[in-house]
């Protein structure tokens, strides 16, 4: 009874293997991530260690890799490319040790060639009289796929071999490698493919094997792959000592191999390497899942041999997993500190590269959408480095019916506020000038010297104002006394009368100022002038439509979606409100433009160092003349300030036609 319980354990264990292989190596695209298969795997390879009887050879811990795939013609290895056994840790680095050295039965240390574990495809080639003549899949270890074309394509394979000077490379030479897509050319790739509405890869190395296999070796060349060559299978005509001496060798050869790697006299120096490198993971350009240690000395290589699928005098020393599978038990929305609402799962808690994760960010809408995660979904999760964990996936197989979409809400789930997403964004963002949230920095940026100048209030005292809720709204500002500012961590009695002063002083800064002190999104200086220009009260603006807003030359339907919509939302109204009793001016006064008339409504650009202003003084001047700064070259633009060292600013003026003139001439126009 018991036996029958235990087979079929084990067949179900070696189904779901397979499965995965399959998933892996064939359709490169996994439905679990490597830490889980690993598991799996470990698993079966226990039971099978307690059951010797019950090892079949057709067993996936008898077996590497997948069977080559039909499309291609196959190309067998002379001497079989195996598996690597693992560790997952340092005890299990020492147990290795351990375990060869009573295999060698010897005391003395054992030297290790580490390198890095490059997460790619492996690959044979096959060069004789310096030339290459054929490249393969590792396949199932016996016969892979014959991918020689694709192989020609890659930059980094050389097709005849460096004369290596005093060390001539040898009449054959099969060499193994793995070939990989750098993390960059991976993100581009992604975004190109996304952009053509074709289906993104999952992760670097599907990309670098689902670009290898093409039956079509033009797309290959299209795709940015590399190579790490990193031992070797049969050579005649040259003999090595050990493995140290062979990656020498490739590299004279021609054969690219990676710098990172060290000869370790024992296992504590590996252990060491292996540290490094983990602590190092994130700065290397392309994805590492861990360290290989090999025996140097080939004697000692023969000595040892293999096992099953994989020698025994090498170790794959894993990095603490990255990726981890888990459940969505909700998706919340998190409002940020300007107002951005970012979707974010919450997830049935999971240890990833040594830290316990239970939110991962899913960045916005369309992503949601993209990656169609629902609440109940499977998913794997990823964290690399310090980077916020993310939702790289769901597994859909998983998905019983059960799984509810997310909707976003079209209120702020803090404040209430009407959530707005404007049109060419991918964000969602709270309106409300109320929202705690985005408090801090609504009060902030009320206060900035281009707003409201209400000098004295800095980013400390702006925090301990809201967290201690003296102030829940810019308006509340004006309510403040001098003994409630006294009460706050070092502040003296002068300068919270100073800061009383100037918030009193900031009721006279004048319509555009407050236009652009409320914080409307894409409402920056400049349009605040423009707006302020256009409407003579708050009231007026608040009122107007957009089609009416549209009217105005430098707005476009965005920027006339979010007035309007900031001007609807009720809390917004009651805070401007409550700005009018407390004596904030509403209104423009009448402006008489004395400006010469050289300037006024004419569009300024500049570009390079000015001499006799500072950028922001040359642009303010040139508005309160009643001009235009703009930061862009356009065909609207009437003249071009060139200072020191323009830039490309010039040049797109010039093939324009665009008027350009020096600082001299600038200041004569505005005398
Ligand atoms: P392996 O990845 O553990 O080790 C062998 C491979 O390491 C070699 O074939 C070679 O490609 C590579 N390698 C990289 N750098 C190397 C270096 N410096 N020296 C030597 N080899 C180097 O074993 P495997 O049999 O290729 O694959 C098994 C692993 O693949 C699993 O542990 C798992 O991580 C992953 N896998 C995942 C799934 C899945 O569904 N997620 C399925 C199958 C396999």
């Amino acid at each position: 009874m018991k036996d029958r319980k235990l087979i079929e354990r084990i067949e179900k264990l070696r189904q779901a293997i397979r499965h995965h292989n399959y998933r892996y190596y064939i359709l490169n695209d996994p439905e679990v991530t490597d830490a889980e298969y690993d598991r799996l795997m470990r698993r079966l390879e226990e039971l099978e260690r307690a059951h010797p009887e019950l090892i079949a050879p057709d067993s996936p811990t008898q077996r590497v890799g997948a069977e080559p795939l039909d499309e291609f013609e196959t190309a067998a290895h002379t001497i079989p490319m195996l598996s690597l056994s693992n560790a997952l840790n340092q005890d299990e680095m020492r147990a290795f040790d351990k375990r060869l050295k009573r295999f060698l039965n010897t005391a003395q240390d054992i030297e290790y060639v580490a390198e890095l574990k490059f997460d790619g495809v492996a690959v044979e080639l096959v060069f004789e009289s310096r030339n290459l003549l054929i490249g393969s899949t590792r396949g199932d270890g016996f016969v892979g796929e014959n991918i020689t074309q694709n192989l020609r394509t890659i930059r980094a394979i050389p097709l005849i071999l460096h004369r290596g000077d005093d060390l001539p490379p040898p009449e054959r030479l099969e060499v193994r490698g793995e070939v990989i897509m750098h993390n960059a050319d991976f993100k581009k790739l992604n975004t190109e493919r996304e952009r053509a509405g074709e289906s993104p890869f999952a992760n670097p190395r599907n990309a670098a094997a689902g670009s290898l296999r093409q039956l079509d070796s033009r797309i290959t060349a299209t795709r940015p792959l590399d190579i790490f060559f990193y031992g070797i299978g049969e050579v005649r005509g040259v003999t090595f000592a050990s493995h140290w001496e062979i990656l020498h060798s490739l590299h004279r050869w021609g054969l690219k191999t990676n710098p990172h790697r060290r000869l370790c006299h024992h296992i504590e120096e590996a252990i060491d390497f292996y540290q490094e490198m983990e602590e190092k993971r994130d700065t290397f350009p392309y994805e590492i899942d861990g360290v290989v240690l090999k025996v140097n000395h080939l004697g000692l290589q023969e000595k040892l041999g293999t096992i099953a699928r994989s020698p025994r005098w090498a170790l794959a020393c894993k990095f603490k997993p990255r990726q981890e599978s888990t459940r969505v038990m909700g998706i919340v929305l998190q409002v940020g500190r300007t107002g951005a609402l970012t979707p974010v799962a919450i997830l049935e808690p999971v240890s990833l590269s040594g830290v316990t994760i239970s939110r991962a960010t899913l960045h916005n809408e369309d992503e949601l959408r993209r990656k169609d995660v629902r609440v109940g979904d499977t998913v794997i999760v990823e964290r690399a480095g310090d980077v916020i964990p993310e939702v790289v996936k769901v597994i859909t197989s998983q998905r019983n019916g059960t799984q509810k979409e997310f909707h976003f809400p079209d209120r702020c789930p803090v404040c209430k506020a009407k959530v707005i997403r404007l049109e060419g964004e991918a964000v969602h963002r709270c309106i409300g000038l109320t929202c705690s949230a985005k408090l801090k920095e609504l009060i902030k940026h009320f206060a900035s010297k281009r707003a409201m100048d209400i000098d004295g209030l800095g980013d400390k005292i702006v925090a301990q104002l809201v967290e201690k809720g003296l102030v829940k709204d810019p308006a509340e500002l004006y309510s403040l006394r001098l003994e409630q500012l006294v009460a706050m961590e070092r502040m003296a009695e002068k300068s919270g009368q100073n800061i009383i002063d100037a918030i009193n002083q900031s009721k006279e800064s004048g319509l555009a100022r407050l236009i652009y002190a409320l914080g409307i999104r894409h409402v920056g200086e400049h349009l605040a002038q423009v707006l302020a220009e256009h409407y003579p009260s708050i009231e007026r603006l608040s009122k107007a439509n957009e089609e009416e807003l549209m009217n105005i030359p430098e707005i476009g339907p965005q920027v006339a979606a979010s007035i309007v919509s900031f001007f609807k939302e009720k809390n917004n109204l009651r805070v401007i409100e409550r700005l009018r009793a407390a004596g904030v001016k509403m209104k423009e006064e009448v402006r008489k433009v004395t400006a010469p008339s050289r300037i006024a409504g004419k569009s300024f650009v500049f570009t390079g160092g000015l001499q006799h202003f500072a950028r922001d003084e040359a642009e303010r001047l040139v508005e309160s003349l009643g001009g235009r700064a703009s930061s862009s070259v356009s065909k609207k633009t009437d003249f071009v300030v060139v200072g020191e060292t323009p830039g490309s600013k010039l040049d797109k003026a010039k093939e324009l036609g665009v008027k350009v003139i020096t600082e001299e001439e600038f200041r004569k126009l505005v005398e």
